[in-house]
């Protein structure tokens, strides 16, 4: 029977940014309702994470539960064009600036998402699955009203965590898309692939393609998550079904081809569309957005978890100001601004990727260590406090950029081609994994 709720704040999805959300809230003496439309444990990609993830899981007091649960070290990111033509760079997080965290971990997402979402029960909120936003009826700095399933919700206020679903930003028409960040991901679970290894073991596995690049993710002893991103380019112009996209780019490229040649797993992938937007606005008259309700980033650098976890407590801090008295104008104009630059900083990263010339630097004949260090930091997720030795460095990197684009002064890396034309780098496919289901 449909009930009326009322409720301090109204948070939409139990993700990671949705729970995050509702610990700090809760444990600061709210009344929350987290609501999500899907049942838990359940799947979801993106799953690997950054030493500022780490951190800020620390810092809402889950580390060691998160821990306590199946997941790989990750040491840092490998590097490598498709082919053995130019070799593999390695990039450390032990190089970090800085006394925040040095390494990071990667784990299945069933785990890290259930323990989240039980985190923020744990801490009080009221979390009930398999229950949707319908509509949202008003809201005002005097509150919102919404229709669920769970009945009518009376809220002081709302957090849009609704992930890639986006609720406010559809309901409001904000969602804008990147200009060329419009890819596509093929991906699934394998068990038998050779993982980074050498001084290179415990790393994120990233073979950049000229239309496109593989993620190589340890989740655990056995099971590695690897995927496959197109870009724009190539996924609109592919002639073959979606879920066999995946090996046919594998079968193509060498270096993922040696690397899965033993893999065992579904011979067809999953796909999910990777198109990077933003919701601007991220903040109004009784709501916040957090984590991809926000904005989403192509995520060759990782970025994501971080992201969502660094706008939940931004937010919840907000509502639990807001509770206490603050003004409604001022915090949203502070987390607006906050997000703003925080994204912003992201999102330079991840464009930085797809540039050539950045691409060129990576892979330089030498590379002073100072710059390293300044990239690494940033690659730690460190975009909410950057600190002037980091940001100078990261500057320094940028204007490097701008004269090899115009005045190559490192040697020119172009990526393995999948389509180069006319020629075919196949592999045939009887030499690549027996693809055998997993249990
Ligand atoms: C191909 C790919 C690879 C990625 N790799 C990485 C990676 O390696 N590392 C990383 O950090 N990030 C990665 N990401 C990004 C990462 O997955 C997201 O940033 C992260 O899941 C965002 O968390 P969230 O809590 O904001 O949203 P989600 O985890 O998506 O949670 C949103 C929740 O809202 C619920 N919901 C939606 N609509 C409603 C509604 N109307 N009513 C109620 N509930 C609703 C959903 O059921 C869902 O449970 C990747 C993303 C993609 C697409």
């Amino acid at each position: 029977m449909s009930e009326t709720l009322h409720v301090d704040c109204l948070v939409i999805g139990a993700g990671p940014a949705g729970s995050a959300a509702a610990i700090d809230m809760a444990r600061a003496g709210l009344k929350v309702l987290v609501i999500d439309r899907g049942e838990f444990p359940r799947f979801r990609i993106g799953e690997s994470f950054l030493p500022r993830t780490k951190r800020a899981l620390r810092r809402l007091g889950v580390l060691d539960r998160c821990m306590a649960l199946p997941h790989a070290r990750k040491v840092g990111v490998e590097i490598s064009m498709g082919d053995h033509r130019y070799g593999s760079r390695t990039y450390f997080f032990r190089d970090t600036i800085g006394d925040g965290e040095k390494d990071a971990f990667n784990m299945a997402r069933i785990h890290l998402d259930m323990m989240m979402m039980e985190a923020a029960r744990d801490a009080g909120a009221d979390v009930r699955t398999t229950c949707a936003l319908r509509s949202i009826q008003s809201h005002g700095d005097n509150g919102i009203i919404a229709n669920t399933d769970a009945g009518v919700v009376h809220a002081k206020w709302m957090i849009d965590a609704s992930g890639q679903a986006s609720s406010l930003g559809r309901e409001f028409g904000t969602r804008r898309y990147h200009s060329f960040l419009q890819n596509v991901a093929y991906f699934e679970h394998f068990e038998g692939v050779i993982r980074p290894s050498g001084p290179a073991a415990g790393c994120f596995g990233l073979t950049v393609l000229d239309e496109g690049w593989f993620w190589l993710i340890p989740l655990d002893d056995q099971r590695t998550s690897v995927g496959f991103v197109a870009r724009e380019t190539l996924h609109r112009t592919l002639d073959i079904p979606a879920e066999d996209r995946f090996w046919w780019a594998v079968e193509r490229t060498p270096i993922m081809a040696e690397r899965m040649a033993n893999a065992r797993g579904p011979s067809r992938n999953r796909v999910i569309s990777d198109f990077t937007y933003r919701c601007d606005p991220f903040a109004g008259p009784g709501f916040f957005l957090v984590g991809d309700a926000a904005a989403f980033l192509d995520p060759v650098w990782s970025t994501g978890l971080t992201l969502g976890l660094l706008a939940a407590e931004q937010a919840a801090a907000g509502v639990v100001r807001l509770s206490r008295g603050a003004r409604p104008a001022a915090e949203r104009a502070r987390y607006q601004a906050w997000a703003s630059r925080v994204v912003g900083r992201a999102f330079e990263l991840v464009e930085g990727f797809y540039d050539p010339a950045f691409r060129d630097l990576l892979f330089a004949p030498s590379q002073p260590r100072e710059l390293v260090r300044g990239f690494v930091t940033l690659l730690a997720g460190e975009f909410d406090a950057i600190q002037p030795a980091t940001a100078m460095r990261c500057l320094a990197l940028k204007s490097m950029c701008a004269v090899q684009k115009r005045f190559p002064f490192v040697p020119r890396r172009r990526p393995f081609r999948l389509r180069p034309d006319g020629v075919t780098n196949r592999v045939p496919l009887a030499q690549l994994a027996s693809k055998v289901a997993l249990q």
